[in-house]
């Protein structure tokens, strides 16, 4: 990855890509305070410990897991005052807190990831929660990311588990990828795969690894997690990471924050999604007969309400009723979606039970996950294999049989 940061090239998908120009550092984290000589810090009761914080140039959260909410970010930007960079001392949200106060204050931007759980780091974009809703903003990419290993190998282990399910995602993402150039007719780029393919079978075979923390499995772990950003950098989107798995981690995760409860950490809602995905791929590319079975308009509306708000309801059938659904053509299984298939998914299989994705599905109702896989393709324009059961009819019973 480091030799294509900062560049500017054309690539075979007929774009010219540009990826930002990020530093990538490995040392102590405890050596923050003077790599980061003028910053400002931000960091959590969790991982403030980690580092012996200036105190007048930091403001710790007096929480375990603040969420990246509008007063959150207003609070940072407050404290840092007339600092002109603030770093971020922690994972996911706290990453978002810093990358947006600092782009809304002109400031710069770096961070200390202290968990190998999310892609977020190399982002551009910031998903914040504005008045209960997420919603996702133009943001900076890090000048720097400080990357202290063992830090990273001595995260939570719910992280590792997260970390190792948001990874593996970008396998079904990939494929639902391919299924949408061949139905639709969306661009694909090659470029993003073949920088992320090798970094992925690497981690499937290390999984176990992972979970014992072992340093070069940890270090390949947060490797692809910043490639995997770069990538949506890159497409100036998130296809290249997200499909079906993830729409339907976000229907979980929105069904916490409706109810005011904290969702679990996003890689493990995800590896339901992935678990979903498998058994999808492993029906489409080894033709398992699935019987036809109507699922309404009306159906899905009355489900929907059980969940959700009428308001949100309405926006997501609205969503979902300016999907384009092209007719299916019997050959849509090609060389390419096979080829990963058998390359991937034995290890794929193992890597699911590795991280134990069973508890994390028995956490939930078999009923209430039903329901979330046949409406997860309402809540998103972006075309899945969920969208191709839909348009096969064959979206309702699959639901029911996949748990
Ligand atoms: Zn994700
Ligand atoms: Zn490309």
């Amino acid at each position: 990855m480091k030799n294509i940061l900062g560049k500017t090239f054309e690539c075979s998908c007929g774009k010219t890509h540009e990826v930002p120009d990020i530093e990538i550092l490995e040392a102590s984290i405890r050596e923050a305070p003077d790599i980061f000589p003028d910053a400002f810090f931000i960091a959590d009761l969790n991982t403030a410990s980690l580092v012996n914080l200036p105190g007048k140039r930091s403001f710790v959260f007096n929480e375990r897991r603040p969420l990246a909410t509008m007063e959150n970010i207003e609070k940072v930007m407050k404290a840092s005052g007339n600092f002109p960079e603030i770093v971020s001392i922690g994972s996911g949200s706290l990453t978002d807190i810093a990358r947006y106060a600092a782009y809304l204050s002109g400031k710069r931007f770096s961070c200390v990831p202290t968990a190998p759980s999310v892609d977020a780091y190399t982002s551009t974009v910031a998903p914040i929660l504005v008045n209960g809703v997420k919603k996702t903003f133009k943001a900076i990419p890090p000048g720097k990311i400080l990357l202290d290993i063992e830090v990273l190998r001595n995260a939570p282990m719910d992280l590792l588990r997260a970390g190792v399910g948001d990874i593996v995602a970008k396998i079904p993402a990939r494929m639902d990828w391919i299924l949408s150039h061949v139905v639709t007719g969306e661009n694909i780029c090659d470029f993003v795969w073949n920088d992320m393919k090798d970094l992925l079978k690497e981690i499937l075979l290390k999984s176990k690894d992972i979970l014992n923390r072992e340093r070069s499995a940890i270090k390949t772990l947060i490797e692809a997690h910043l490639v995997s950003g770069i990538n949506m950098v890159i497409m100036g989107n998130s296809r290249p990471a997200s499909g079906a798995e993830h729409m339907v981690s976000h229907l979980i995760e929105m069904f916490h924050e409706e109810k005011g409860e904290m969702p679990p950490f996003h890689g493990l809602t995800v590896m339901i999604g992935v678990f979903v995905s498998m058994k999808a791929y492993e029906a489409l590319v080894e033709k398992k007969e699935i019987p036809l079975k109507d699922y309404s308009i009306e159906e899905r509306r009355k489900e929907l309400l059980e969940l959700f708000e009428e308001r949100k309801v309405e926006e997501f059938l609205k969503t979902y009723a300016e999907k384009k659904f092209p007719k299916i053509e019997a050959d849509i299984v090609g060389e390419p979606l096979e080829d990963i298939y058998w390359e991937f998914f034995p290890h794929l299989k193992r890597t699911l039970e590795t991280i134990d994705v069973n508890s994390v599905i028995n956490s939930y109702s078999k009923d209430f996950l039903s329901r979330v896989v046949r409406l997860a393709n309402t809540i998103r324009d972006r075309f899945t294999i969920l969208d191709v059961f839909d348009e096969m009819k064959i979206l309702k019973n699959f639901s029911e049989m996949v748990f």
